[in-house]
């Protein structure tokens, strides 16, 4: 027998028009490409993603197209999504931190056939665009007066586009399954893989991300994501802040530690989310600035390990809860939040920290186990550490076009490629990457676990581990450091600090001192070039 309940499909949009109907005044604010800070609602923001859902309808686009983005997090960027899902096209985010060519290899795999695009990109788009025959159309995100001289014959400006259509369109009824989103993993090794984000993940994953326990976000929120657009959706803060009202803060271009504190301040920021590079950018104009952060309320860190000692300044110095996160593209993003239960509530000091030092615990929507090797599941016991697994609403059933089949199990579960145990209380820790794991002696040392002891001594800014070739080990961590600037501290100095926190046989065997770790086009450690660099490091021990 089936229940006697109304069919409301869980669309996008219906996100826009409950924002401009019960939060139509809130604001939207953006540091535009163009410099200037634009205000704009949710109830304009809805108007102009009618007009684009319009405009592709009179143009000829059709349900399931792709329509790709390359664009900094402002209101623009916002419409444009909302627009293209409207007419049921598929918003396509494109990073714009990869080179070129893989930009052209992932807009051909995709097949996009618009592009929005941010001014700053622009070159970027005149460099490939004969390399994606299925590009029809190039949207610059400007005015005609900001438009510039451009090599593309295809390319019009955004305001200008915009100008004929009257907004008067009806959203597409579409069914909730249908395709609303996608996104591609970096793909550090292999091709880029293709991730498709239907309207009900989306919807889904909105509500998880807002719960209380999750990034419980409000409508008296004023919420700053910093995470782009395009790096895994901006963790759902593109979908939950219109679904709870909240006033939007957008950072545009300018990321740089003054920059964002500008926004923090003069907005009445009080929670805001990204990766630990960022912070790390945050908290060093503070320190140099003795500046405050009186209205921050909530930071959630995530897309890396948020170091202990990161969490301990926000907490400590600036009275600002961190939240830690962790997720994936191929989860829309969010996996699990460490934010507190009963259990662990009333821990202070380094107890609450070793508690928010682990990735947290899953909300209602996310399930997880860990396996060894041959699929056995392993204990909650916080140390036995495996593969950790995950399915849910909002988790990838398969990749685009089929590619990465070994990664997703006959009873839907997905292998996430990371290494983690889990606590009797449910919070999940990640020990590494499965590709990044040293192995010592048939043992597993988390370099991560390294890395956070490392980033915790005051001389250093940032830290990773890679394991080396070791004739009698196998490999033996190396610690890769960036000091802090003017300072250098020694191998001595640094083992001796971490000397005592972690078994004796995980310490490194040697410590280098560099002046910049290499990154992913999604701010993480990139332990391939690393490993490269030191392929032929000869180690003391060896
Ligand atoms: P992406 O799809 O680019 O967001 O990358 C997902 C991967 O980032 C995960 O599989 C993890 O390896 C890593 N990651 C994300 N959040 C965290 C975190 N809080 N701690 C450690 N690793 C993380």
């Amino acid at each position: 027998m089936n229940g006697l309940m109304q069919d409301w499909p869980l669309l996008c949009h219906k996100l826009l028009d409950h924002a401009a109907i019960q939060h139509g005044h809130r604001e939207v604010v953006s540091r535009s490409v163009e410099g200037p800070i634009m205000r704009t609602t949710y109830a304009e923001i809805r108007q102009k993603a009618l007009k684009i859902a319009q405009k592709l309808q009179r143009e000829g686009y059709k349900p399931g197209d792709r329509v790709a983005t390359l664009a900094w997090n402002t209101a623009r960027h916002l419409e444009s999504w909302y627009g293209i899902m409207g007419m049921g096209g598929v918003y396509h985010t494109l990073n714009p931190r990869l080179f070129p060519d893989q930009i052209a290899w992932i807009m051909n795999h995709a097949e996009d056939k618009a592009l929005f695009v941010d001014l700053t990109f622009l070159p970027i788009v005149e460099k490939i665009a004969d390399k994606v025959p299925s590009l029809k159309q190039v949207i610059v995100l400007t005015d005609a007066a900001h438009m510039p001289k451009t090599s593309l014959t295809n390319a019009v400006a955004y305001e200008e586009w915009l100008a004929d259509a009257d907004g008067d369109f009806r959203w597409l009824a579409l069914d909730e399954n249908a395709a609303a989103g996608m996104c591609y993993t970096s793909g550090t090794t292999g091709d880029p893989k293709g991730v498709l984000y239907s309207h009900r993940s989306n919807v889904l994953h909105a509500m998880i991300a807002a719960l209380p326990d999750a990034m419980g976000v409000s409508s008296r929120d004023v919420i700053l994501p910093v995470v782009p657009m395009f790096h895994a959706n901006a963790w759902g803060l593109a979908q939950s802040s219109p679904m709870v009202g909240a006033k939007l803060v957008m950072p545009g271009a300018k990321l740089d530690g003054a920059s964002i504190y500008e926004l923090l301040n003069t907005e009445k920021v009080t929670f805001t989310a990204a990766v630990p590079t960022v912070w790390l950018m945050l908290l060093q104009f503070l320190e140099e600035t003795g500046n405050k952060l009186p209205y921050l309320k909530k930071v959630v860190i995530g897309g890396s390990a948020c170091p202990r000692a990161m969490t301990k300044k926000f907490q400590d110095a600036y009275g600002v809860e961190v939240i830690h996160a962790w997720g994936m593209t191929e989860m829309s993003p969010l996996g699990t939040l460490g934010t507190m239960k009963p259990e662990t509530a009333d821990l202070t000091g380094e107890a609450r920290l070793d508690v928010q030092q682990k990735q947290g615990y899953t909300p209602f929507g996310v399930e997880m186990k860990v396996t060894d090797d041959e699929n056995r599941e392993l204990p909650w016991d916080g140390k036995t550490f495996g593969r950790l697994k995950v399915r849910g609403p909002a988790v990838a059933s398969s990749y685009y076009g089929g590619a990465g089949k070994e990664q997703f199990d006959a009873d839907g579960w997905f292998d996430t490629g990371d290494v983690a145990h889990i606590d009797e209380n449910g919070y999940m820790e990640i020990t590494d990457r499965a590709k990044d794991v040293i192995k010592s002696g048939g043992e597993w040392i988390s370099t991560i676990a390294l890395e956070n002891l490392a980033v915790g001594h005051p001389d250093v800014a940032e830290a990773a581990a890679i394991g080396i070739a070791h004739p009698k080990w196998d490999e033996r961590p190396l610690l890769v450091v960036v000091p802090k600037a003017g300072k250098s501290p020694t191998k001595d100095e640094l083992l001796g600090f971490m000397q005592g926190k972690i078994a004796k046989w995980w310490l490194p065997d040697d410590v280098v001192l560099v002046k910049e770790i290499p990154h992913t086009a999604t701010g993480k450690i990139q332990k391939t070039t690393l490993r490269d660099t030191f392929k032929d490091y000869k180690l003391p021990t060896a």
